[in-house]
């Protein structure tokens, strides 16, 4: 009357979803880190001062570090002092980390529902409809 479904297939989604849900947690750590987050980026260029008799020209100009910055206008571009760079660079950093995590969250997430799923299948039996008296 019921046909039970192998346990080999079940078992080894079960440790799946157990492997990826421990994935899913670890991941979830970074969004309890403390501190602010600076949504931009760092990046060097070089860039010509523009006094003819200056060393710049030869050398294609001085070393310069820019801030990228989404504000409520749009991107702004700033350049940094020594002082602003060490300060704003571990804070941008832990902003493309938490974005990092996000997305592995959402694919983790993902993962997850695909496991719980095919595990619901399965665990699914076959009850034999044509043993059992119609309604
Ligand atoms: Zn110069």
């Amino acid at each position: 009357m019921i046909r039970l479904p192998p346990e080999a297939p079940a078992s080894q989604l079960r440790q799946d979803l157990r492997r990826e849900l421990s994935q899913l947690l670890a991941t979830a750590e970074t969004f309890f880190e403390r501190g602010a987050l600076v949504p931009g980026q760092v990046y060097e260029t070089r860039r010509r001062c523009g006094k003819p008799s200056c060393h710049c020209m030869q050398e294609g100009g001085h070393a310069i570090s820019l801030l990228s910055v989404l504000s409520p206008d749009g991107r702004k571009t700033r350049s940094l002092s020594a002082t602003a760079k060490d300060a704003l660079l571990p804070l941008v950093e832990r902003y493309r980390r938490f974005r990092e995590a996000r997305a592995a969250f959402v694919r983790s997430t993902k993962e997850v529902v695909r496991l719980a799923d095919a595990l619901g299948d399965a665990l699914c039996a076959r009850v034999d409809l044509d043993g059992l008296k119609e309604a």
